[in-house]
């Protein structure tokens, strides 16, 4: 079997050989993947997965804009349309520095999987810029957000191409996104996802990604009798995920000891209560601060630069940052003090040696894909609501969220069995998400 899989990586890595986190997506699914897709006829001989990581179009535009000072400046921009078998492409924007082809095309492969898990009809895509918002004013903003979309509204529509925010991009770049589409458009549509509630957005959206990581964290802690109550929680990350998933950590009884961003983390062994989420929301979401600001309010608290929080003793980790934020020795470390669950709010955020290490250990891991699934299942919901033209209230899409994130847990159950008494959610999500996607595209042809 491994040499299948040997063979399969080797024509995708001379294809694609400088793109390191997309090899790395690929290979972690081709390992689940691989050895299903051998056991079942219907799949033998197809090419099914060489064609799945081959985008169906990706695009690259020029962004050029003009900053306060009246200087030009010129950016990359990306859509990468990967796989439209079970519904319109559907995925993030991301806005920073990082973003090249082979970080959307890790993301718009994942998102392919993640979205068929939700049980909605959404294809896979990704798209961005290598645009650095840091600093930025809300009109240098508006002004990259309105050229970004003078190009990309050619190729995108509410049955095409339906993009949301990803790092970077939040309810303020969705908002002058949105304004340029209709203009140029003439179309009120739900083209995006993730706008105002005055103007179709959904309830809960902003919530969605977070609390659904941690309603995910919830089943899976189920399956061993246990909850959140009375948990010590470790967040990293301290955007719109990581918040949310500290208010949802809190709901259910937890206590949340940190938080961070790209220049280091924060400890309160006291917890960081509703009062300080709400001074953390403001902080980053309104005076754009960095969280070691934290500790100026809350003199109690610790900031680690340049660290993260994998050291500190949890019994629940749930990483929401970015990919590959935490490696083996993160790992080892986290399993050293007594951690038990791990679920994944960003994408990609655990390395393969410290996947390896969570799987050796026998805790409960969660892929992104699974567990942090909830953002996008609810902009397919918000989808819906536009659709009809009408909106559901808090309680009717928390409750449909917290169906679908029942319903993606039991599916890695059914898929990630190992026979042992263990559910390895990493196959589970790969097998079961391919499924869906690989019927599509053998019913509709080559
Ligand atoms: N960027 C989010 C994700 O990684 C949400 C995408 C969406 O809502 O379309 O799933």
């Amino acid at each position: 079997m491994q040499d299948k899989i040997n063979t399969f990586m080797d024509e995708v890595r001379s294809r694609n050989g400088h793109e390191p986190e997309f090899l790395q997506a690929v290979q972690e699914v081709a390992e689940t993947v691989i050895p299903y897709i051998a056991s079942q006829e219907i799949y033998n001989g197809k090419n099914i997965l060489l064609r799945m990581v081959e985008p169906e179009r990706a695009i690259t535009f020029r962004v050029p804009w003009v900053d306060d000072d009246g200087e030009i400046h010129v950016n990359r921009g990306y859509r990468i349309q990967m796989n439209s078998a079970i519904g319109p492409y559907k995925g993030g924007l991301r806005f920073h520095p990082t973003v090249d082809m082979s970080i959307l095309k890790f993301l718009a492969f994942e998102q392919t999987f993640k979205n068929s898990l939700t049980t909605l009809p959404m294809g896979g895509g990704k798209g961005g810029a290598d645009f650095d918002p840091k600093g930025k004013s809300d009109d240098e903003i508006m002004r990259f957000c309105h050229s970004f979309m003078s190009e990309l509204f050619r190729h995108i529509g509410p049955n095409t191409d339906i993009p949301a925010g990803d790092i970077g991009v939040g309810g303020r770049e969705i908002g002058f996104l949105f304004g340029m589409y209709r203009k140029l458009r003439n179309e009120f549509t739900g083209v995006l996802t993730g706008k105002g509630l005055t103007w179709g957005g959904s309830l809960i959206r902003p919530e969605a990604t977070g609390y659904g990581t941690v309603y995910f964290a919830e089943n899976m802690m189920k399956t061993k009798n246990d909850s959140f109550d009375g948990k010590t929680v470790v967040i990293s990350g301290s955007g719109n995920v990581a918040q949310f998933a500290a208010e949802k950590a809190l709901h259910l009884g937890a206590k949340v000891v940190t938080l961070s961003d790209s220049s280091g983390y924060i400890l309160d062994e006291d917890g960081i209560d509703e009062e300080k989420l709400e001074f953390v929301m403001t902080l980053k979401n309104e005076k754009r601060g960095r969280i070691s600001e934290y500790i100026d309010t809350y003199s109690n608290a610790k900031f680690f630069e340049g660290e993260t929080p994998w050291e500190v003793p949890c019994d629940i980790a749930l990483p929401c940052a970015t990919q590959n934020e935490l490696n083996g020795e993160d790992a080892q470390k986290l399993l050293e003090n007594g951690c038990i669950c791990v679920s994944e709010g960003a994408n990609m955020p655990s390395m393969p040696e410290a996947i390896a290490e969570f799987h050796k250990a026998k805790i409960l891991f969660a892929p992104g894909k699974a567990s942090n699934a909830g953002g996008v299942a609810t902009s397919g919901l918000e989808m819906s609501q536009n659709s009809l033209r009408m909106s559901w209230s808090s309680e009717e899409v928390d409750n449909k969220l917290k169906d679908i994130m029942n319903d993606i847990h039991e599916k890695c159950l059914e898929y990630g069995d190992d026979g042992n008494g263990f559910t390895d959610y990493v196959k589970g999500a790969n097998i079961a998400g391919f499924v869906k996607v690989a019927d599509a595209m053998l019913a509709q042809g080559v």
